[in-house]
Parts: C-alpha cells; structure tokens; sequence
C-alpha cells in the first residue's frame, strides 16, 4: 500500500499550541503532574481526540486514552507518551509523541484508511518525577506494578498528594488502570542526547532502554582539627569520597562505552571550613542497557568503595535507593520499525536509549518499542530543547508506517 506522509505544518502547530500551556521564558514549558498548567494541556489534548472522532476514556490515575476503532473488536496498537515536564522543560520533551500519535490518527482521517485493529493514543500521567518523584507513576499504575490507592497517597515536594489533585483537576477517572491492555506499544520521543547528532542520522531504534541503579554512600570518619592534626594522622571521609568519585570516569570506561556513572549529588558533615569532616555523603547514579554490565558495575563500584575506605581508616555503608533493571525492546516492532524507516530512505542507528520512559515499564505487559529523532545539540530538560519540523515529521512519518503495519498483522 501507497502510504501519505504526516502533514508537517500540522504537526508543528499542535506542539506550539501545547507549548503555550505552562509556557515559560526562553520558550520552555513547565507542566508539573497534575498542576493547573497540566491541566490545561491535558483539557487541549482531550479536546483534539474528541475533534479527531476518538472515543476518550480516562483511567483512575488519569492516564488518557483515546481510542480509534479498528474493523475488528481487537486489542489496540497503542501509541503514547506523557504530557508533564520537568520544571524547566522544553517543548518536546513527551509531547512529541502524544502529538505524533494525534497526527497518526489525523492522517488516517484523511485518507480514510481503516486498521484491522484499533489505534489508541495515550498520555501517561507523572512519567517525569519532577513534582511526584515517582517517575513512571502513570505507566507504573497501568501495569500494575502500583495500586491506585498506592498512587492516589504519594505526596508531592509541594505535600499535595496525588490523589487529591487528580480529582482537583478532575483527572481521577472511572477506568480501573489496565483494564485496555493493547497488543503492542509504540513511544516516539526525542533522543535527549547526542548520538543522532553526532553520527549524522535522522531515526533512532531503539533497541534497549537502559536500566539503572541509584547509591546512596555513605563513608564515616574522625572529625577533628584542621591545623593540629598531621596529614598521615587523618581519617578523612571527604578525602575518600572525593577518590571514588573522581574515579568514576575510570571504572565506567572499564565496563564498557554504554556505562554511564553518575555522582549527582555529594555532601560533606558538619560542613566547617576548618574542620575535617565526620561524615561524607554522596549519590551514584549507574545506568546501562545490559543487565549483566549493570550488575558488574555495581559490583565493581561497591568493591572499589570499601576498598577505598578501608585505606584511610573510614567505614562505608551503602543504601539502595532504587533499581529498575534494564528492557530490551521488542524485536518484531524494532523490525517494523526498521521496516518503516528504510521504506521511507531515512538512515538510521539501532541504539540504546539512556533515558527512562513509559515503554520500560508498558513491556511487562506487551511488546514495546521506542522511535528517537535528534536533539540538536543532545540537549533536553531545558528551554534549549529542540528539534527541527523536519525532524518531527520524519519521526511520525515511521511511526504512522509502523502503526499501519502492527495494527493490520
Ligand atoms: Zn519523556
């Protein structure tokens, strides 16, 4: 079949028009979960399904779903992202693919083409973590890996809680979560980083969505004088957790070139500029597509942190603060992808995505694959966040082809 290509002006006006709600200076965007400002893209997003014949069901932790039907009563390919930012986002950030799926549908309007399965378009609520720091929630909730009752009682930095601002915002719908199970999951997004850039292509299959490990380190050691006490006579846990950290680059680099180690966040007690420190606290945050790759660098670091303590006299204990292992993307959709992408004459990377989304958590319940385009400049979670029209259109343009292929198998 002779496919239409997704119309780019179109495309481009919806996500300017949603750009405007929780607008910020430097053309960013702030729409924290379930804020007033998420409220009114979400009010414009479901008023879009409406216009486009879509019948629009919202589920009790207001995740949006809107569904075309198919020839036959089928489970759906669903296409979806979220529509929260970080507090200082950009434009694309999520709303790209909610909007790429509104333009999936638009297309298939105007050409009057019918899908033996049904397509829905989905917006995940809370993928960010910015106001709920539990990322995910919406698409966690949907799989059940979170109860409604456990998602309705986090509370937020602000100490809102979840459930009463779905229902201050008229959110909490009457869906019970996952009740529409679809028969594969499709999420096109901006890359976020630069490796597109970099090698000077237009699409990105995503192959693996990373897995990562969040350390809390803490290294114990003797306070004391910061003139009278000797250099050979100090136990210093500033001293060790500035080693380890500074070794980082050397340990990630020894695991392999997807392996990313982070420290994000580092603190030293009592904090006196003329006193050795008692106590030192710092993150790691480690990440990679290969969940064997993963468990050696955790081992490796964790090895390294004693070892490191040990030789100054300093103690170490380390706390989990998370884990999600990492998914590998399913390998009939990456194929229609491919598929898509090579019909269309667009070069591509097979790539590992390093950033968290909606589809890690949709493939415990169905086949699940991820569409990237570039960032210019890799930049994301911030106003300079952007894509070219073009850009976007070729990243729908696969995805529409993809959709078309999946919801006619
Ligand atoms: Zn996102």
């Amino acid at each position: 079949m002779k496919l239409p290509c997704i119309n780019k002006e179109r495309l481009w006006g919806l996500v300017q028009k949603l750009a405007e709600k929780g607008a910020i200076a430097g053309g960013g965007v702030c729409r924290l979960a379930l804020s007033d400002a998420d409220k009114e893209g979400r009010d414009l997003v479901v008023g879009w399904m409406r216009g486009l014949g879509l019948t629009v069901r919202m589920d009790q932790v207001g995740n949006i779903m809107g569904t075309r039907p198919g020839l036959k009563d089928e489970l759906p390919v669903v296409v979806g992202s979220h529509l929260d930012t970080v507090s200082t986002g950009g434009l694309l950030d999520g709303a790209y693919g909610v909007l790429a799926g509104l333009e999936v549908v638009n297309t298939l309007n105007d050409f009057n083409i019918e899908t033996e399965r049904p397509v829905m378009v989905m917006a995940f609520t809370n993928e960010e973590g910015a106001r709920y720091t539990t990322v995910m929630m919406g698409s966690k909730a949907f799989c059940g890996e979170l109860s409604v009752e456990e998602v309705w009682a986090i509370k937020g930095l602000d100490g809102s809680r979840v459930g009463e601002e779905l229902h201050r915002i008229g959110y909490a719908g009457d869906l019970a979560c996952g009740v529409l199970r679809p028969c594969a999951y499709l999420e096109l997004h901006v890359e976020q980083g630069p490796m597109l850039e970099r090698a000077g292509l237009q699409i990105g299959i995503v192959e693996a969505i990373t897995g990562v490990t969040w350390l809390e380190i803490t290294i114990r050691g003797v306070s004391n004088h910061a003139g009278t006490t000797p250099m050979d006579a100090r136990h210093d846990p500033g001293l060790v957790a500035s080693r380890i950290v500074s070794r980082l680059p050397e340990l990630a680099s020894s695991i392999g070139p997807d392996q990313r180690l982070t420290c994000g966040r580092f603190s030293l007690a009592p904090g006196a500029v003329n006193v050795i420190p008692q106590e030192a606290v710092f993150t790691v945050d480690l990440r990679n597509g290969d969940e064997d790759a993963l468990q050696e660098a955790e081992r490796r670091l964790i090895q390294w942190i004693h070892e490191t303590a040990a030789q100054v006299g300093t103690t170490a204990s380390i706390r989990s603060m998370g884990r999600t292992p990492p998914v590998r993307c399913a390998s009939p959709l990456v194929k229609a992808i491919e598929r898509s992408a090579k019909d269309l004459g667009y070069p591509f990377l097979r790539m590992l995505s390093g950033a968290c989304h909606d589809a890690q958590i949709m493939a415990s319940v169905c086949p699940a694959a991820m569409i990237f385009i570039p960032s210019r400049g890799g930049i994301s979670h911030s106003p300079a966040e952007y894509s070219s029209p073009d850009d976007l259109q070729r990243g729908a343009n696969v995805l529409f082809r993809a959709v078309v292929q999946l919801a006619n198998e």
